[in-house]
């Protein structure tokens, strides 16, 4: 276990910095060349690739720094800084455990905040200002930040709350840890519009006519009863655009983001909504919490092993010392870096499918390539992903191929 562990750490290493130089490279062949110049601008695609490309030394740095930062935090000087924290918080006279890990928690993560800030000020303010994305001041920008960071915080700790609370218990405990993950993700997939829209988004009832009317035709075709449409304001925030669809049973919200109607006809949404239905109808939002379930069972076994594995001196850290997170984050990165590829080939196969629903239900694949085209306008993306980076890491399939498959469906229906 030991020697695989190291092995898949160098592994992880190597292979994770040749990807960062194939996702700077990408690869144009002269077939993808040619459809792209049959949708885009040569300057679009050209803004796609600045966009994707800019400081890209920087975010090379980022992904370093957020890699090191656990080591540094657990293996770095005679004493590590997780050492010093935890008998720092026990010698402040703090007897109950759960309390301790709460207060380490608190100063991790906030120390990580302070380490990646820059960067996120980078990525998050100055390039997306810059590229015109944002229409956040910087003082909304820092609220907002802290906000995110805050809630994601709360959510995390809770979480490490309950893994600790059974990391104490015998080992025959452990598979607890996989079934309170399962809880938290029905919570957090099903309460996210009740519990976490809210703190960042007013939601309206929406308005405009000729939208809802088109996409209540679209819902009623595919046999869902739509209860309520909404409206969320992004535009407060940023000009990418996004829709998603909610609800318990048979009765269905859609939500839309005001910043979708802004350049995207009521028939172009309307597809959009298809292409969330095509989810819905196919199960896909349960098959992926079944998938995450059978991830976070194979994932508690291999921190458990890994981590009594040899590597770290067990007598005086356990895996129940709150000291250990630092370590069990290495552990974690490693691994779901060399599973990734199952879960995105998945995610993009529900994607076709979701895509191919979208189209059978509209029977327009011109109005799917539209709004396919004005998806990636909009958000700027890169055209012409290496291959291999999108096989490794990317959830839904490259822009093209989605054209491709509209234009496939288009030569069928005629
Ligand atoms: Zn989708």
């Amino acid at each position: 276990m030991k020697t695989l562990f190291l092995a898949l750490l160098a592994g992880y290493i190597l292979f994770r910095s040749v990807m960062i130089y194939l996702s700077y490279k990408g690869k144009k062949t002269a077939e993808k060349e040619a459809l792209a110049l049959k949708y885009f601008t040569p300057e679009e695609i050209q803004k796609g690739e600045e966009y994707a490309k800019e400081s890209f030394g920087l975010s090379v740095l980022q992904r370093a720094v957020d890699f090191v930062f656990p080591f540094v935090f657990f293996f770095l000087a005679a004493k590590p800084l997780s050492w010093s924290v935890h008998e720092f918080l026990k010698g402040m006279g703090i007897t109950l455990v759960t309390l301790q890990v709460v207060l380490f928690l608190a100063v991790y993560f906030v120390c990580s905040f302070l380490v990646t800030l820059p960067f996120r000020f980078y990525f998050g303010f100055t390039r997306e200002h810059k590229f015109g994305f944002s229409n956040m001041t910087q003082k909304e920008w820092f609220l907002y930040t802290i906000k995110q960071f805050a809630v994601g915080t709360v959510i995390t700790s809770i979480i490490i709350c309950a893994a600790y609370y059974i990391f104490r218990r015998p080992t025959s405990f452990l598979w607890l840890i996989p079934v309170v993950l399962l809880a938290f993700e029905f919570i957090i997939t099903f309460f996210y519009p009740y519990l976490i829209l809210p703190l960042f988004y007013k939601k309206s009832a929406f308005e405009d006519e000729k939208y809802a009317k088109v996409m209540r035709e679209v819902a009623e075709k595919a046999g869902v009863k739509v209860s309520k449409i909404f409206q969320i304001n992004e535009s407060k925030y940023s000009k990418h655009t996004n829709a998603f669809f909610t609800g318990f049973g048979p009765e269905k919200s859609i939500y839309i983001f005001d910043t979708l109607i802004k350049t995207n006809t009521p028939e172009q949404v309307a597809s959009v909504v298809a292409h969330e239905i095509g989810h819905w109808k196919n199960n896909h939002v349960l098959k992926n919490i079944a998938l995450g379930f059978a991830g976070s069972i194979l994932m508690t076994w291999l921190v458990y092993y890994t981590f009594n594995c040899g590597l770290v001196n067990t007598n005086q850290i356990s895996l129940s010392d709150i000291a250990g997170l630092p370590f069990i984050s290495i552990i974690m990165t490693i691994y779901s870096f060399w599973l990734g590829p199952i879960e995105n080939i998945v995610s993009r196969k529900f994607e076709v499918t979701a895509d191919t629903y979208e189209i059978g239900m509209g029977g327009h694949p011109e109005i799917y390539i539209q709004s396919m085209v004005q998806l990636a306008k909009d958000n700027r993306s890169f055209l012409f992903p290496h291959p291999l980076v999108t096989f490794w890491y990317a959830s839904h399939p490259p822009i093209l191929e989605r054209v491709k498959l509209g234009e496939n469906f288009y030569k069928e229906k005629k």
